[in-house]
């Protein structure tokens, strides 16, 4: 079927025969405030600044509310409650009463998991499907999880007696503010340690409900403190002296100014860094599945995910049959307002990503790369971005190196297994990565050559609690989640 033939019987499909209408989630019962404080010893505090940020709906470029900017004195504060609580009272407490908060979090999180669904689309832009079913349900997993943990330390390191680190500082970025603040809170307080958080400049709004659901749980002040501002903010906890262990997720710049900071000091850090994961599809894959895979993959959640399969590598055999199944898939995919329980792909998450991935789109225009965007409409405010692909492309090029964190797909094609598994591992990242194929053999094989902490078989981008993550090379240092994401916090001697 001709490129044409495809479009024109997609048109008639969706367009004109039938199409979804509006099924929006209202935020009517969601409470917003003006303007939030920093969450420093079990209360609200002004920063000693007076100086407040804005975060906006990036669907639709509306100010949802004002945050203090935390500054050194206020971080000063955070750790020295975050000190106070820990060597008063959190690491005193019986492991299993230190449990039962980490419990009560899960619960209440439960209890209000709506909400906290409609801010994280409305704060970040990501679909209501995606933060509904994805985001909060892993969120409240993880806390369980850890709770379960608090108590039996002892056996997950048998012949040692664990001991709580003392103050975790943690920095998170906004692909998924809430699940990263879970994935670095539930370890950290399961450990015995307290924690100073901040949350990303563009999401920080579900932490700040987080903090408020703290203090309904009753947790005792300073064991969580949260504070909101941009990257000076993060650097002021870096350097903090009283720190005892600085846990970040974000960019690998980022990462190496923070690695730079901890060089030569006795403080542990873990870095969760970016990614370029490939999706290999080989001749005998199951081809429908393995599309709803890369589309998964790559164009959901806009694409902004670390671990985003945003390489397809398609071996030769299949390849056109592929590309033309996965361009009929893509065209189905709606884009637009977060809040609608239709939408596929939501906005992207703040103007400069926005320009960061529309940079490089016009650098693969100009260096003769084949991009085919679909047709879908798009809101006429807000950050938006059509599901890409971009063809032509060969392994030395910017595109197929650098992260793009947004829904753009790299299209390439390889012959033998050790090929694919030469390209895959052709690139400075190693955090993640996708084999498709019926046999069982290629997968043990191909995916034992892969230098990536995390390989999905026929699946993409799937996470359990007590499942680790992390990655080689320039995607970071140290593992999340299971037994391996407990032993960063703890003295193990
Ligand atoms: P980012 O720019 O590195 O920011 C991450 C966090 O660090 C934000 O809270 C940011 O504050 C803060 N920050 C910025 N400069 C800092 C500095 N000099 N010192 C201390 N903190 C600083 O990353 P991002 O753009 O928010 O997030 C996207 C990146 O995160 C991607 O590269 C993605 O791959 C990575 N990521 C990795 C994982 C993983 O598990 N490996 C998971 C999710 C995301 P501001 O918000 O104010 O800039
Ligand atoms: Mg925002």
């Amino acid at each position: 079927m001709s490129e044409k033939e495809l479009t024109t019987r997609q048109s008639l499909r969706f367009d004109e025969l039938w199409s979804y209408d509006p099924a929006p989630e209202s935020p009517d019962y969601v409470k917003i405030k003006e303007q939030y404080q920093l969450f420093i010893d079990g209360k609200f505090q002004e920063p000693e600044s007076g100086n407040y940020f804005d975060s906006v709906n990036p669907s639709n470029e509306e100010v949802l509310a004002l945050f203090a900017e935390a500054g050194k004195k206020d971080v000063d504060k955070a750790v020295a409650a975050a000190r106070k609580a820990h060597n008063g009272v959190w690491s005193k407490m019986p492991a299993k009463e230190r449990g039962k908060y980490i419990y009560r979090i899960a619960r209440l999180l439960q209890e209000r998991a709506r909400e906290f669904a409609i801010i994280e689309s409305m704060d970040s832009g990501k679909p209501i499907r995606e933060s509904r079913d994805i985001d909060i349900p892993q969120v409240i997993a993880h806390f369980f999880y850890h709770a379960g943990w608090a108590d039996k330390l002892k056996y997950a390191f048998p012949g040692v007696d664990p001991k709580p680190l003392g103050v975790a500082g943690q920095i998170i970025p906004w692909n998924f503010p809430l699940l990263m603040a879970a994935w670095k809170i539930a370890p950290a307080l399961a450990t015995g340690n307290t924690v100073v958080i901040k949350p990303a400049e563009t999401t920080p709004l579900s932490a700040l409900k987080l903090a408020e659901l703290i203090q309904d749980a009753d947790l005792p002040p300073g064991v969580v403190n949260i504070v909101t501002g941009a990257g000076e903010t993060g650097m002021e906890i870096v350097r903090h002296p009283d720190i005892d262990k600085i846990a970040f997720t974000g960019s690998t710049e980022v990462g190496k100014i923070i690695q730079k900071a901890m060089a030569g000091t006795d403080r542990k850090y873990t870095l969760e860094l970016g990614g370029k994961a490939a999706n290999i599809i080989f001749d005998d894959a199951p081809v429908n599945q393995a599309v709803e895979g890369i589309v998964n993959g790559i164009f959901f959640n806009q694409g902004h995910v670390c671990c985003a399969g945003s390489r397809l590598l398609v071996q030769e055999g299949i390849a056109d049959e592929l590309v033309q199944k996965l361009k009929m898939r893509m065209e189905t995919l709606i884009v637009g307002d977060p809040l609608d329980k239709n939408t596929d792909i939501g906005a992207i998450n703040s103007k400069v990503q926005l320009d960061r991935i529309l940079g490089f789109l016009s650098e693969s225009v100009e260096s003769d790369q084949r991009i085919y965007q679909t047709k879908c409409d798009l809101p006429e405010k807000g950050y938006w971005c059509r599901p890409t692909l971009v063809e032509n492309v060969s392994q030395s090029h910017r595109i197929v190196q650098e992260e793009v964190f947004g829904p753009v797909l790299t299209i390439q094609t390889f012959r033998t297994p050790a090929e694919a598994v030469s390209l895959t591992n052709n690139t400075p990242y190693g955090l993640s990565g996708g084999v498709w194929t019926d046999k069982g053999s290629k997968i043990f094989k191909v995916g034992k050559s892969i230098r990536a902490g995390v390989i999905w078989a026929n699946t993409f981008n799937k996470f359990d609690p007590t499942s680790p993550f992390g990655g080689y090379k320039e995607s970071g240092i140290g593992r999340e989640g299971g037994i391996h994401g407990l032993s960063p916090y703890l003295e193990l001697s």
